[in-house]
């Protein structure tokens, strides 16, 4: 199949004005921004839901620094940065759309259709998208788990992991949680001599009875069954309303309350998974819910930048043959099914005639 046509979108399309995306991607690690070139360069309207605040997936935020050789046409290496930043670009540049910090919760059915193809609506920890065909590649790393209430502040000073010294040195902070993390976070900041005010929702702290003990030692107050209720800034101090009617205001807080697992995630989406957690998909890297599609990390041994493309590549193309033409997939399926089926029955004759010939003999 020669497909490498590009077919630009109009560049004066109002993207505020569509009653639904042609794709919506998952993640813009190396699969998902490979995945959206590839359908913006066949004019489907293309929109990417990213949870963190820059594009580049794993390269971007674990490797930055780090010299990739292993990418053909790159001979001297290139960076996990830069690399994320060429792919980006090319993405922006072929008018792919991003919604960043914004996480994918679900993805519905609907009873709408469109040229026979049922529409999804993907549900984001922000708002809800229609589409046609949607592209999970969300990888398969762990997540900070967010806290709605504090979360809506939408502030630098609400952090997710633990912050750098000078951040915290001789500040009032609130910590949240009650685990290992969070009882490490407090002592952090109790030894530099910040004030510590730690919500724990249950009875008592989880986590190991000495941070629990060294905290109480360093003046740090522990306030258990306790949550935050509502959060609000008053001046440059948070304002946090406790589940017991108190009120607590602080310069910071610190969210410690375990991390969101991509296995979560691939529940959430009602797909079928692999033994091994990871998303279970057919030859053409759709799932068990027709019209989802899965690629790079989610699923498979081979973890690299160059597979992750590759897949984005092909499972953006077979959801653009869908749209175009669709039950195209469902169709060759069918050819695929009936060639391995005359194939078969092809050698179960060879077979048969070997033996009779074997016999004859
Ligand atoms: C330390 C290290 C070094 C590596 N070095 C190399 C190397 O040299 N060469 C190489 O080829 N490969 C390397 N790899 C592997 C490579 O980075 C991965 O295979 C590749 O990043 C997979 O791409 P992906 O798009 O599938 O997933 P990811 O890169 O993990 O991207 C997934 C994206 O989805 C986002 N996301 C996750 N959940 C959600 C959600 N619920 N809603 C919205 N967005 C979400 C994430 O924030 C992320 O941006 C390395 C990996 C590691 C860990």
């Amino acid at each position: 199949m020669a497909d490498f046509k590009v077919t630009e979108l109009d560049p004066n399309l109002d993207f505020d004005k569509i009653t639904y995306w042609d794709v919506v991607i998952i993640g813009a690690g190396p699969a998902g921004l490979a995945a959206s070139l590839t359908t913006a360069h066949r004019g489907l309207t293309t929109l990417v839901i990213e949870a963190k605040d820059l594009p580049g997936g794993q390269p971007q935020f674990l490797y930055a620094d780090k010299k990739i050789v292993d990418i053909p046409g790159f001979p001297d290496g290139i960076t996990g940065d830069d690399l994320s930043e060429r792919t980006f670009r090319q993405a922006v540049a072929a008018l792919v759309q991003f919604r960043f910090e914004e996480e994918l919760v679900e993805i519905e059915d609907t009873d709408q259709t469109e040229k026979e193809d049922l529409l999804r609506r993907v549900v984001t920890s922000k708002s809800s998208y229609l589409c046609r065909k949607v592209i999970v590649a969300v990888g398969l790393l762990h997540y900070p788990r967010k806290l709605p209430v504090l979360d809506q502040l939408d502030s630098k000073r609400v952090h997710y992991r633990i912050p750098r010294i000078n951040d915290y040195h001789d500040e009032h902070v609130m910590v949240v949680g009650g685990g290992d993390s969070a009882l490490d976070a407090a002592v952090m900041v109790l030894q530099r001599n910040g004030r510590v005010d730690l919500l724990v929702r249950g009875e008592a702290p989880s986590g190991k009875a000495d941070s629990v003990g060294r905290i109480r030692e360093l003046g740090g107050n522990i306030r258990t069954s306790t949550e935050v209720a509502t959060a609000e800034f008053d001046q440059d101090k948070i304002v946090a309303g406790l589940s017991t009617g108190d009120s607590l205001v602080c310069d910071l807080a610190i969210v410690q309350i375990g991390f969101l697992s991509a296995r979560d995630t691939f529940e959430r989406l009602g797909i079928k998974l692999n033994a091994d957690g990871s998303i279970a998909i057919d030859p053409y890297f759709e799932t068990s819910r027709r019209g989802i599609f899965a690629v790079g990390d989610v699923h498979g041994d081979i973890k690299l930048i160059t597979v992750a493309w590759a897949e984005g590549i092909q499972a953006a193309i077979y959801a653009f043959k869908e749209i175009t033409s669709p039950y195209w997939l469902n169709e060759k399926r069918l050819r695929d099914y009936k060639i391995a089926m005359i194939g078969q029955k092809m050698s179960e004759a060879a077979a048969m005639h070997s033996t009779d010939g074997a016999k004859r003999k």
